[in-house]
């Protein structure tokens, strides 16, 4: 037996009797006289202790030659400690050593294995494995388990059933590019890896699984913005015989179950938007509610006094920001080249400060009467020491650069506490988007959702007027997940194809197998899939889904730990038939 106990477990109880433990060296304290090692594993931290007295020579010995990190077995009594440590479970003991084995020496590592490390972010992602024996990384993983786990219980006690589906399969069109695997056997032929098992739970159901789920791993080439990994960790779900309200029920109830079990927040019902509302009032189809800066509009108010942007402009739309009108000039400068700088690309901001002292002041006195600029202040309910913020243009810009400065405020304002938990379900999502670049539509979900009912007569005449059966969880201005009612009728799946421009050739290459199931009595069914790694970093109090990820990819989509992608051998790309096709 290696050891008769962890390192985290033992405390006054145990004084008198005899353990064998394992662990790593974090620290060895020589006294001179005494000397002390902490040594550590996943549990937790014992101290060990060594004196001139007690202890052989030996032994001593062996001590002296060990390093941070080495690897040791001790077996030794517990005894009382004389200055105890009442920040750990272990603090009140320590294990006067008899015996000492040297399991494993160790390098120095590269930095400290501490809560506080001095090692950066590229150095603690190349040595990952010694980063993960630090308490915040090792902690993270360990909840993201336990999130797992509350899930599968959850799912299981709900009937429903875990299927693995293949990973080597064809195109799922999620809004990504795929990535590929050249299949050596089928020459010039590839498969592509996963952006989600979307087709696979549909054919679940049709096979009369009834009710699927899935943790898996999706794969997603896209350019990779902060914080996004190209191989992310799905809650997969599909459900049968379901509506949309179903559904939304089901995954409520999983959400509030985790927010309750984990971080104590009670949420009796999640609130609902439709996205026009949600892009009405927000700008955005994931708004963040933590905090209020609800969209005012003022074109019946600004528009036609003789200000040329505003009178040409198709929206004018403003924010209160509250308690911001001591904003200095300068403030207000900088702030306006913030909208500005291109990742914004709004043409200018215009202000109205409503003064303590009830006076107002804006950048735009020259063209509005102070009654005008009160009406703006009434509508908007501003109080006094408010801050208006103003930017007009086209809808479609104006409305996603308001929404990015209501961001920016809301984190000037330290608004985004992650320690409140606001979730919301965005519904009605638009059928379709219009992609300009490829000048056709494209789905705005995917191309299985299923029109609402009531809209399917505007799929020839306004197809941008159909609304989808399509739904978005959104927590603290994040999406974590989103799903749809599916069709599930091969003719409306071969209409929607042809909306989104594949010619019937084209959808039968690559959906026919789905359009045939449907052919096979294919039950009305739903689902949807959460974002595991952003959901449980979120649940964990951070943002950064990176942290609660064992082996993380960096910016550039790169493992720096095992340094991949890389280049393979000419002999291997012979093999896989690919050789031809590049120019090497
Ligand atoms: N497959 C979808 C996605 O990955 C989720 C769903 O519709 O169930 O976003």
């Amino acid at each position: 037996m290696y050891r008769t106990h962890n390192c985290g477990e033992l405390n006054e109880s145990n004084i008198g009797t005899t353990v064998t433990l394992c662990g790593w060296v974090q620290i060895v304290r020589d006294m001179g006289y005494v000397t002390w090692i902490d040594l550590r594993d996943r549990y937790g931290i014992t101290q060990l202790v060594f004196d001139e007295e007690r202890s052989n020579q030996e032994l001593l010995e062996q001590v002296r030659s060990l390093g941070r990190e080495f690897v040791i077995q001790v077996t030794g009594e517990v005894i009382e400690r004389s200055s105890k440590n009442p920040q750990i479970p272990t603090g009140g003991i320590e294990i006067l050593t008899k015996t000492l084995t040297i399991l494993n020496s160790s390098l120095v590592p590269p930095f400290t294995i501490e809560d506080k490390t001095d090692g950066g972010e590229e150095l603690r992602m190349k040595y990952r494995y010694l980063d993960i024996r630090r308490n915040p990384v090792k902690e993270n993983l360990i909840f993201r388990s336990k999130v797992a786990q509350l899930i599968r219980n959850y799912l299981a006690q709900n009937d429903f059933i875990e299927v693995e589906t293949p990973v080597l399969i064809k195109s799922t069109p999620e809004g990504a590019r795929d990535f590929v695997v050249p299949s050596r056997l089928n020459p010039g032929q590839f498969y592509a890896l996963p952006q989600s098992p979307q087709t696979f739970k549909q054919l679940l159901m049709v096979g009369g699984l009834d009710k699927y789920f899935q943790i898996v791993k999706c794969f997603r080439d896209e350019d990779l913005r902060a914080d996004r990994q190209p191989e992310f960790t799905q809650v997969d779900c599909e459900m049968s015989f379901v509506n949309q309200e179903d559904i939304i029920n089901t995954f409520e109830g999983l959400t509030k179950l985790l927010l309750k079990e984990l971080i104590g927040v009670d949420i009796p019902k999640f609130p609902r938007i439709t996205y026009d509302e949600a892009m009405k009032k927000y700008g955005n189809d994931k708004p963040d509610i933590r905090f209020g800066m609800e969209f005012i509009e003022f074109n019946e108010e600004l528009k036609n006094s003789g200000f040329k942007i505003f009178d040409e402009a198709e929206l004018i739309v403003g924010i209160n920001v509250e308690n911001c009108a001591k904003y200095t000039r300068k403030q207000l400068d900088e702030l306006t080249d913030w909208v500005k700088k291109p990742q914004i690309g709004a043409n200018g901001l215009v202000y109205i400060k409503f003064n303590e002292d009830g006076t107002i002041k804006s950048s735009v006195d020259k063209f509005y009467s102070e009654d005008q600029l009160k009406e703006v202040l009434n509508k908007s309910n501003s109080k006094p020491g408010d801050l208006m913020l103003i930017l007009s243009g086209i809808s479609k810009k104006v409305r996603p650069q308001l929404s990015a400065l209501r961001m920016e405020m809301a984190e000037r304002l330290r608004l985004r506490n992650p320690k409140k938990i606001a979730p919301l379900w965005v519904i009605d999502f638009p059928l379709l988007d219009w992609d300009e670049d490829e000048n056709r539509y494209v789905a705005m979900h995917h191309p299985f959702t299923s029109p609402k009912e009531e809209d399917i007569k505007l799929l020839e005449s306004d197809p941008s007027k159909v609304r989808a059966n399509a739904y978005d969880l959104v927590l603290n201005g994040n999406e974590i997940g989103g799903g749809s009612v599916r069709i599930f009728n091969d003719e409306l799946q071969a209409k929607m194809f042809s909306l989104l421009g594949f010619s019937q050739e084209e959808a039968k290459n690559q959906f026919g197998f789905l359009m045939n199931a449907f052919k096979y009595g294919a039950p009305p069914h739903a689902g949807i899939a959460l974002g595991f790694d952003r959901l449980v970093a979120i649940l964990g109090g951070q943002e950064v889904i990176r942290d609660y990820i064992a082996f993380p990819k960096n910016n550039a989509g790169r493992d720096v730990m095992i340094d991949t992608p890389s280049p393979i051998s000419k002999e291997q790309m012979k093999e896989l038939g690919i050789l031809n096709k590049v120019n090497i």
